[in-house]
């Protein structure tokens, strides 16, 4: 039997890209996992008032969900959790990105979440880097985020927000839902989002919300660089099909 949603434990969710859908900005790309859909919106490069005279770029991200992204409405505007993302995704794509030779310019990264089911800033730091790569910003490659991690004794990849909240304890008293006790097994959930440059496999980011032993905790880690490969190309592949279809006058 497999997970609440039907999937396999190393199966992410339905990936959907769209791209360039905001005229004005320099680079925008909506990055879907499943029912976590997230805007990314590029302002920049531009000349920062103050920063005549500094070696490096600057890249400033701001996270935040919309009121009716989640099923009980969200205060509008950032709260601490979204502060704390929007220096994540910032500390997840920095890497990526060549600032050395955008000479104090600011890149500003907008990231606004439309529907959440967990694992929002992963689908942000996707969008993020479709977004940063369709301004032109120099970048050394795709940054992909996915969560792997623990639920009950499972290893499994891109948790959705049912199995982020998994407690085998309170299942039990849940006619409908108990039988996924069979598969998960006993326990919470251990939720590892990452943040990985494939081509280097090198993590820029790593979170732990849980418990998890060294040796699940490398498997997981594993998954998670195995599947980023796969959530490259698939988002190469939305790149490069957007270039083809722009019809280029003839020389
Ligand atoms: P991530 O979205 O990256 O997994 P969190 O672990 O903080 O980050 O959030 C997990 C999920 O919890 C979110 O994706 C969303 O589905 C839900 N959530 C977060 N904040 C709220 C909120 N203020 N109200 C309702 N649900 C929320």
């Amino acid at each position: 039997m497999p997970r609440f949603d039907g999937r396999e434990w190393n199966e992410i969710r339905k990936i959907s890209i769209e791209l360039d859908i905001v005229p004005n900005a320099a680079g925008s790309a909506i990055f879907k996992f499943g029912e976590t859909w997230a805007l990314a919106i590029v302002d920049g490069p531009k000349p920062g008032k103050m920063s005549a005279g500094f070696e490096e770029g600057l890249l400033r991200v701001r996270y935040d969900m919309l009121p009716f992204s989640v099923p009980e409405r969200k205060k509008p505007g950032q709260g601490r959790r979204e502060i704390e993302l929007s220096e994540i995704i910032q500390r997840a794509l920095k890497p990526a990105i060549f600032l050395d030779e955008l000479h104090g310019s600011i890149i500003d990264v907008y990231v606004q979440i439309l529907n959440a089911d967990a694992g929002t800033r992963t689908a942000g730091i996707n969008a993020a880097s479709l977004a940063l790569a369709l301004a032109g910003i120099p970048m050394k490659d795709l940054v992909i985020a996915v969560a792997v991690g623990k639920v009950g004794e499972r290893i499994v990849i891109d948790l959705n927000k049912e199995e982020e909240d998994y407690d085998s304890e309170k299942l039990k008293n849940d006619p409908e839902k108990s039988k996924f006790i069979e598969y998960y097994g006993e326990g919470k959930a251990t939720d590892i989002p990452v943040a990985i440059l494939p081509s280097e496999r090198k993590f820029t980011i790593i979170q732990l919300d849980g418990e998890i032993e060294r040796e699940n905790l490398k498997k997981a880690l594993n998954l998670a660089l195995e599947k980023s490969i796969e959530i490259r190309e698939i988002m190469k592949k939305a790149i490069l099909n957007k270039y083809e279809s722009l019809k280029l006058p003839r020389i």
